[in-house]
C-alpha cells in the first residue's frame, strides 16, 4: 500500500505541474539487477537551485505557482521516506520549462 502511494504520489505531481497538452510517460524497465520506474513529464520544471531541497519536508518550489494547485510541499519527503524503507532510490532530474524525469530504482 505504501508503494501505490508513493507511485500516486509521482503522478499527481506529474499531472499538477505539466500544463494541457504536455506528456506524462511512465516506464518501468530493468537496469543490471534492478527494476527501474519512470515518471516522466513536459512539464514547468524545477530550478537547479530548488532540486537540492525537493525531499526536505514542507519544501515547495515558488510558492506562487504551486499554491493554487494546493500540496503542502509534504509529497517527495514522504516518497523519498517509502523508496529508502524498500531499499530503493529516488532521483529526480529537471530542467526549468522543459520538464521532469523522476526514477525510483528497487
Ligand atoms: P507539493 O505538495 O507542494 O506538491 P511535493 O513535496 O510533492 O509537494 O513537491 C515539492 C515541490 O516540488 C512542489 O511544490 C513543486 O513545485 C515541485 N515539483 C514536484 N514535482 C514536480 C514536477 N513533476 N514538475 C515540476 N515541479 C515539481
Amino acid at each position: 500500500s505504501r508503494l501505490v502511494q508513493l507511485f500516486l504520489n509521482l503522478v499527481d505531481n506529474a499531472v499538477k505541474y505539466t500544463p494541457d497538452n504536455g506528456k506524462i510517460r511512465l516506464s518501468l524497465y530493468q537496469q543490471n539487477h534492478n527494476a527501474v520506474v519512470e515518471i516522466k513529464d513536459t512539464g514547468i520544471g524545477i530550478s537547479s537551485q530548488d532540486l537540492p531541497h525537493l525531499f526536505d519536508r514542507f519544501y515547495r518550489v515558488d510558492k506562487s505557482r504551486s499554491r493554487q494547485l494546493g500540496g503542502s510541499g509534504l509529497g517527495l519527503s514522504i516518497c523519498q521516506w517509502i523508496v529508502l524503507a524498500h531499499n530503493g532510490r529516488i532521483k529526480i532530474e529537471s530542467e526549468l520549462g522543459k520538464g521532469t524525469c523522476v526514477a525510483v530504482t528497487f
